[in-house]
């Protein structure tokens, strides 16, 4: 019998709950990834920012390696030589606290809001207030702490105790306190939302009413943390300390995992058996993001991150000037928009064909995020590709 393409085992034995593009990849190294034809694509929107610093990075691949010879999975009723140390090692660039692990930024969301609701119980405090255009995940609180209706339509009821308002809006957010309420969480720059960067005076006045009403300040660095601004996180742009962070995304190097993080007096509000994650923190999952650690740290990508980030983001205002369609460029570090006057599903698609993969967000955005041992060559290519497409339009 012929064996089935991996597109038709799709078809027929996985639920249909992503929009796919046809392409099956099977390969994947620093900034490109390699199809089962052999077909090669630059990657400057690596796994949604899972593959921060590149595919197989190898200090990735030589940790996992060396750890999975070791253990693979130690339970959480036991302790791991390798959660600890990466717990340190998230602390040192963060904020004195404490870590939770888990396996995904929706389950690190989770995790914050449990946190928060457990905190403010005493004072009968519970509710959230997040941002419209907001995205923290597909659980069932996290597509409620969402400010987006459309991740919600068909899943009534939906969970309670969240409010959203707009972003960069602080009379919006006085408006919206109660005494209800315990915690404001928020993207320091929306993704999904599209490349849209938190202004700093907002930032320092959360802050401030936050401590006046003993209130948590939650950063979700998902898509932010591990480099991406600039910065290890991206609460260091602002001067100011979040209360709780939560990582996902890059901080595995490729692999599955998630944190949430809690500074001072939030640091110890989950006690024992309040909460857990089976899989959460587990050794092999630890090796791989303390060697994310360890690129970041030996090989200078703070720095490449900066001057590549200034690079690419300079080419692109270059392409602005040149294309009208263009109508501006966002962003911090690389973590880059594109803003576009027209649909940008067009663009993406030829984009794709041309060999280059990013993403359209917001229908007008495009998502430009290579990995962050991007290279000036590596952009230009980009660029070049980027440029041809708009030229063809
Ligand atoms: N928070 C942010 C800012 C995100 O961008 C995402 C995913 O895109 C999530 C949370 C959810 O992460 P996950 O898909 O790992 O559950």
């Amino acid at each position: 019998m012929k064996k089935k393409s991996t597109i038709d085992l799709y078809s027929e034995y996985v639920m249909a709950t992503y929009t796919r593009v046809p392409l099956v990849l099977t390969r994947g190294k620093g900034a490109r990834v390699w199809d089962d034809k052999g077909k090669s694509y630059l990657d400057f929107f690596p796994g949604w920012a899972v593959s921060g610093i590149g595919h197989c990075h190898p200090r990735v691949v030589k940790a996992v390696r060396s750890q999975a010879k070791r253990i693979l999975h130690v339970s959480n009723n036991y302790y791991n030589e390798i959660q600890g140390e990466l717990a340190a090692k998230i602390i040192e660039y963060s904020f004195d606290g404490k870590a939770f692990f888990c396996n995904s930024g929706a389950e690190a969301i989770e995790a914050a809001i449990k946190l928060s609701r457990k905190y403010g119980a005493p004072s009968s405090r519970y509710e959230i207030i997040t941002m419209l255009k907001s995205f923290h995940g597909r659980t069932l609180a996290a597509i409620a702490a969402t400010g987006q209706d459309k991740v919600k339509k068909g899943f009534d009821p939906i969970p309670e105790g969240f409010k959203h308002i707009p972003f960069n809006d602080i009379e919006a957010f006085k408006s919206a306190l109660t005494d209800k309420t315990i915690a404001v969480m928020l993207e320091p720059i929306q993704g999904e939302g599209g490349i849209n960067v938190a202004d700093k005076e907002y930032i320092k006045a959360l802050r401030d009413i936050c401590d006046k009403r003993d209130m948590l300040l939650i950063f979700d660095e998902v898509q932010t943390g591990m480099g991406r601004t600039g910065e290890v996180f991206c609460f260091k742009h602002y001067g100011i300390e979040p209360d709780v962070i939560t990582l996902a995304k890059s901080l595995g190097g490729g692999l599955p995992i998630g944190a949430m993080v809690a500074g001072g007096k939030f640091a110890d509000v989950l006690t024992s058996g309040t909460h857990a994650s089976t899989f959460g923190g587990s050794p092999v999952v630890c090796a791989s993001a303390l060697a994310v650690f360890e690129a970041i740290e030996k090989d200078g990508l703070i720095e490449n991150t900066r001057e590549m980030g200034v690079y690419l983001k300079a080419e692109l205002q270059g392409l602005a000037s040149k294309h009208n369609v263009i109508t501006g460029i966002k962003g911090m570090g690389l973590m880059l928009g594109v803003v576009l006057s027209v649909d940008g599903a067009g663009i993406y698609d030829r984009c794709l064909k041309k060999g280059l993969l990013i993403n359209c967000t917001q229908e007008k955005i495009l998502r430009i995020m290579p990995p962050i041992t991007v290279t000036k060559k590596e952009i230009d290519e980009a660029v070049s590709i980027l440029d041809g497409v708009l030229n063809a339009l």
